[in-house]
């Protein structure tokens, strides 16, 4: 039976101050029939330079809400008026939505710009473009995990790299005077479908509109790794999971001395996980 490993956020580095080159940001997805907006994934933003193509099209899509609209909620949360702050914050939430229609054309217009091949997850709401980090800065780990991204310092991403690591794609994260830094972002583009049922009931279903993928049951239903389903990559995502996974060869190189006590990530292993009916597959709440 094959091994597997989630990797997760362990400590957080304050001095690791990461911004982004532009404030482009891709809108949220939010799907009527399942009155669910998608969740984030890690290791899955568009670090790619930005163009003018893609500040064409996401110049219609706010970064931030407006002045006036948080003037007014943070009114509304002064006056204890907690019913009109609840309307102001929907009303901004929706600034950033679009339906799973507009999302997937956006997204195949960004594909087609990119060249980039469907084995690229496209996040929604995440920011496009790559990050600066100030001059100076020398990460103090090899491997960071601050959700939802996964950075990795120059060493050892050429590592992973020169002993063949699969499934992983490094972009440069820049100084503020246009070099690149000492550290990488990474994206993760291993891919394994859906996770196998270990427990009797239970089935899954996918929603037609958004394409996202639900587990039906009346009881909490275990679930595990379908390894036929597995690409083979190091570095992975799991259908309707938001994490990042990884092989017992990228788990074995992450434990090497080489990279020593510099991984700031869990790689906790992965048997079974128990989903609830009220949950989905990922743990989120279903609203
Ligand atoms: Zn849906």
């Amino acid at each position: 039976m094959m091994q597997w490993f989630s990797v997760a956020e362990l400590d957080l580095d304050p001095k690791f101050d990461a911004d982004y080159k532009e404030q482009l940001r891709l809108p949220r997805m939010y799907c009527a029939s399942c009155q669910q907006c998608s969740p984030p994934i890690v290791a899955a933003r568009v670090p790619e330079p930005v163009v003018s193509e893609v500040r064409e099209l996401l110049r219609p899509f706010p970064t931030f809400a407006p002045d006036d609209m948080l003037l007014q909620l943070w009114q509304a949360l002064d006056d204890k008026d907690q019913e009109r702050a609840d309307r102001i914050e929907a009303e901004i939430q929706r600034l950033f939505q679009v339906s799973p229609e507009e999302f997937f054309s956006i997204e195949h217009k960004l594909r087609q710009i990119y060249h980039m091949p469907p084995s690229r997850i496209i996040e929604p709401g995440s920011f496009v473009g790559p990050l600066v980090v100030s001059k100076r800065f020398k990460p103090r780990w090899d491997v960071y995990m601050n959700w939802p991204s996964l950075y990795f310092s120059r060493r050892a991403g050429d590592e992973m790299l020169e002993k063949g690591l699969t499934g992983i794609e490094l972009f440069p994260v820049y100084t503020r005077d246009g070099k690149p830094s000492e550290v990488y972002e990474a994206v993760v583009t291993g891919y394994c479908g859906l996770p196998k049922l270990l427990s009797p009931g239970g089935d899954f279903f996918q929603c037609q509109e958004c394409k996202r993928w639900y587990l039906r049951g009346d009881h909490p239903l275990k679930i595990g790794l379908d390894p036929s389903r597995w690409d083979g990559s190091d570095f992975f995502h799991v259908e309707s999971l938001q994490g990042v996974y990884v092989s017992e060869r990228a788990h074995e190189l992450l434990n090497s001395p080489f990279f020593s006590t510099a991984v700031w990530a869990s790689l906790r292993p992965m048997e079974g996980e128990w989903v609830h009916p009220y949950f989905d597959l990922s743990g989120n709440l279903f609203s």
